[in-house]
């Protein structure tokens, strides 16, 4: 019995909740969990509260029964956050979070601040599907939860590449595959296809990328404008970081788009030792030590000198303790989400 079942004993009402801006990590967990409540918990009634999923996403199992106009005043006897670092990033959810009568997180971020009833956080797994993966009876797990929980894990791993992918992940994935799914459309059609719009945004974006510290960091970014232009939203500009983050040379790339005049949406990416996390967290943000984010105002110039910053300091920390004690190798690569 895990600590999931334990907290679900006697439970009638169940919200599950996952972050602002959901990614397919955050989608994917919180789909997957709904899909195996209403089968192995048939008499709780579970609602998953998200704020507008994006389309792409539209082929899991319960996708049309998110609700994205949250419930007020509602007591539930269960609260479920998933892949959610810290209470203001459930947005509106946090308001559920607060009148539940319990509550369990199921997460995978260093930064997790442990504001549940139940903290389940495990910053070496690659995806919270891998954490929820864990917490369930695999011989409940259907193909419905299975395309969830490995749309998830594809997402969160950069489809099995990023640094936090390891043996389990990929034995989570084949038992997942021999559920039937079909793992070569959810990866097209999820995680690499583009509309023609995206593919636009994204070569504009790079083209007008720009390099410092040597070449060492790179950075972009699309203003509201341009956005217009194109007809795009934030949703359209995944992929984004990860093309300007595997630009040769590059140990550190940064993103922003502009949520409003002078306030931007920060993503951090790091190829070496270097802890974006940190650095996310000092502007309020969080994450994983390779990939983090966060909200940040003023110019582009005042944001981008105010990150160069912090990122020469670390590198130059990292340089010091490299020097001191050489047989210090780098570690390459990338986790995410
Ligand atoms: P992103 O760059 O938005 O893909 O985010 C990279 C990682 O950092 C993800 O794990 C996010 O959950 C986390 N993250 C992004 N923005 C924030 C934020 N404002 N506060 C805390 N964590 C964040
Ligand atoms: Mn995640
Ligand atoms: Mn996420």
């Amino acid at each position: 019995m895990s600590v999931l079942d334990r907290k679900l004993d006697g439970v009638k009402t169940a919200a599950i909740l996952g972050h602002v801006h959901p990614d397919g990590d955050c989608i994917g967990s919180c789909l997957g969990l709904l899909n195996y409540l209403e089968a192995a918990y048939p008499q709780v009634e579970v609602t998953v509260y998200l704020e507008e999923p994006a389309a792409k996403f539209g082929y899991l199992n319960g996708f049309d029964q998110i609700q994205t106009i949250f419930a007020q005043d509602v007591s539930f006897d269960l609260c479920i956050c998933l892949d959610c670092s810290d209470k203001a990033r459930l947005g509106e959810g946090e308001g559920i979070l607060s009148l539940a009568k319990d509550s369990i997180c199921i997460d995978h971020h260093v930064t997790n601040t442990g504001y549940a009833g139940e903290n389940v956080v495990e910053a070496d797994a690659s995806s919270t599907c891998e954490v929820l993966y864990g917490l369930l009876d695999e011989d409940k797990i259907t193909k419905e939860i299975a395309e969830c929980l490995y749309t998830g894990i594809i997402h969160d791993t950069g489809v099995f590449k990023y640094s936090a992918t390891s043996a389990r992940t990929m034995q989570i994935a084949g038992k997942l595959m021999e559920t039937g799914i079909d793992f070569t459309s959810i990866i097209d059609g999820s995680f690499y296809r583009k509309t023609y719009l995206q593919n636009q945004i994204l070569g504009r974006a790079l083209f007008e990328s720009v390099t410092f510290l040597d070449g060492k960091c790179i950075f972009s970014v699309v203003r509201l404008k341009d956005m217009k232009f194109y007809g795009v939203t934030n949703k359209d500009l995944d992929g984004i970081i990860d093309q300007l983050r595997v630009t040769e040379g590059v140990e550190c790339a940064i993103f922003l788009y502009e949520i409003e005049a002078q306030i931007f949406k920060v993503s951090l990416r790091s190829n070496t030792d270097l802890n974006v996390a940190k650095i996310a967290g000092y502007f309020g943000g969080g994450g994983h030590v390779k990939a983090a984010g966060c909200t940040m105002s003023g110019s582009i110039y005042d944001v981008i000198n105010n990150l160069s910053g912090h990122i020469e300091k670390q590198m130059n920390e990292l340089a010091a303790k490299k020097a001191e004690c050489p047989e210090l190798t780098k570690a390459a690569d990338v986790k995410e989400d």
